[in-house]
């Protein structure tokens, strides 16, 4: 049987092809088959570019119905898809050129020439355009091919997918994720969620990362759904089409925005069966905020770049704040020491994951890939969290954001839920920054609401009445926002500098 992830798709699509499959926010429709027929265009325009099954195809372009059929064309194709971040600037692309020496590149028209020199430095065979309408040379390429280009033969084990991660220190690396991956995955949270053919969901995300990638859209494809595809988040655009959705998929600052308007209420929502957030943690505040607004519950879910979505809250049973639920079927979680062996519920460690949809390694590491999985075969994510005794994981931080004062190991999480529980307090972070005598010192950012104030000196004296003495900050700042990646997760190493440098 051809395992390409493709091939499942077609399985799962509606019978009459005619169905909706997206729907975008000016009104334009696409069907099942057109999208289908797309995709079979563009494998072929690529291949007649010169990609060859396990060939990789690197896209930087605007989110658009194309830019999914791109991505569709190369699982088609037997491509290996590797999406990039549309604010990347040339430099950035030049190492993925380098890195992933990819036989396509897609690109915006506009930026052909600024990229011409790193894609020539590179060896890349071909250059197509794509704009934000879908049109291009690769669309122009595409009309002259088949809507039938047949789905290639794939193992489980082929490549699908590279993924760059973030990449905060070092290099950034290259997540190698196979049609295998992928599938169990996305299968995974079809069962999970709920997904049939009457959902509508709605899709702000950008297409460059995971989530809106396929944590997302491998959800709709799977079980014959639609989408409402936007071509990025907007608040009121999203509270305007709410009303026709019945699934939403967002990072926690999508629902903070929600928040913020005042006619985001039961009502508006009451279309709507389920609320899904990840990327990065969901504020407890947010969290019990929104179900006083809206009588539901966010459910969060836990994932990353190197396996899809790992541990989600229940559908049915409780959704609990401040938790990412229980591990998927077919995913197994377990807390470990620094010795790699499991420690009891209630005690923090590194998260670590074995089962199928684990990624196949780094993308030309074979040492950092080798130094990421355990002996016994589980992948460690970098993520300290910490079991309860129902089973639920809690994510305290990431394992390099730990802060290690006077040789005892601080949890930033903790000593940001008490801050965030302060009048007035909008959000927290709480970082490492050099000392002298420490190593690290304990340094809290904060923001607050408009008009509201907090000295140091009384938030100080309110943390030492509620923790031990090592995790109580040295000195606390106030900011006007935290800095965000495109996924709305908070960059500690932009506050690492600069609160670093000042310490
Ligand atoms: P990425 O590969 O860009 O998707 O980033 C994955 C990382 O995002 C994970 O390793 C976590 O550190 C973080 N993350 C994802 N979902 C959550 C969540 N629900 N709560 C806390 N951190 C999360």
């Amino acid at each position: 049987m051809n395992a390409n992830l493709y091939s499942l798709f077609a399985s799962r699509f509606p019978k009459d092809r005619t169905c909706t499959l997206l729907e975008t926010e000016d009104g334009s429709v696409y069907s099942y088959a057109r999208l289908d027929a797309m995709a079979a265009r563009f494998a072929g325009a690529l291949a007649s570019a010169g990609a060859r099954p396990g060939d990789r195809v690197a896209a930087q372009v605007e989110k658009s119905p194309a830019c999914l059929a791109l991505y569709l064309g190369c699982l088609r194709g037997g491509f290996v898809y590797l999406p990039l971040n549309t604010a990347y600037q040339p430099a950035e692309i030049a190492y993925f050129l380098k890195d992933a020496e990819p036989t396509v590149f897609v690109c915006r028209p506009a930026s052909v020439e600024a990229l011409r020199p790193h894609v020539e430095a590179a060896g890349v065979r071909s250059v197509l355009t794509l704009d934000a309408n879908g049109t291009g040379s690769l669309a122009q390429a595409a009309e002259a091919e088949s809507s039938e280009t047949p789905v290639a033969e794939s193992g489980a084990g082929d490549l699908a997918l590279i993924v760059y991660t973030s990449g905060t220190t070092g290099r950034s690396k290259g997540a190698m994720l196979t049609h295998g991956n992928l599938a169990v995955n996305g299968q995974a949270l079809v069962e999970t969620w709920g997904f049939t053919r009457r959902d509508v969901l709605l899709h702000q995300l950008p297409l460059f990362h995971v989530h809106g990638l396929f944590i997302s859209t491998h959800c709709v494809l799977l079980s014959g759904a639609r989408m409402l595809f936007h071509r990025k988040f907007d608040a009121e655009l999203a509270l305007e089409h709410l009303g026709r959705a019945t699934v939403m998929m967002g990072v926690p600052t999508y629902y903070t925005r929600l928040l913020a308007l005042p006619a985001f209420d039961r009502i508006a929502t009451a279309n709507v069966r389920l609320f899904v957030s990840g990327s990065a943690p969901l504020l407890l505040e947010t969290f019990r905020e929104f179900e006083r607004r809206t009588g539901q519950r966010i459910l969060e879910r836990y994932g990353m770049s190197e396996s899809g979505v790992i541990t989600s809250n229940p559908l049915c049973a409780e959704r609990r704040g401040g938790t990412v639920g229980m591990p998927l079927p077919g995913t197994e979680v377990r807390v470990a020491n620094d010795r790699d062996e499991p420690v009891p519920a209630g005690e923090p460690g590194g998260v670590q994951i074995r089962g199928d949809c684990v990624f196949k390694g780094y993308w030309r590491m074979p040492e950092k890939t080798r130094d990421e999985f355990t002996t016994d075969g589980w992948f460690r994510t970098g993520d300290v969290g910490m079991f309860d005794q129902d089973g639920y994981l809690s994510i305290v931080g990431r394992a390099k954001d730990l802060i290690i004062s006077g040789g005892y190991n601080v949890y930033p999480k903790e000593i940001e839920m008490e801050i965030d529980a302060l009048p007035g307090v909008v959000e927290s972070a709480v970082i490492g920054v050099p000392h002298a005598d420490f190593g690290e010192a304990v340094t809290a950012v904060v923001v607050l609401a408009p008009g509201a104030t907090l000295s140091e000196a009384d938030t100080i004296a309110h943390l030492r009445a509620r923790l031990a003495n090592y995790k109580i900050p040295k000195s606390v700042h106030v900011v006007a926002e935290l800095p965000r990646n495109a996924m709305g997760k908070v960059q500690k190493n932009v506050l690492r500098e600069t609160f670093g440098r000042s310490a």
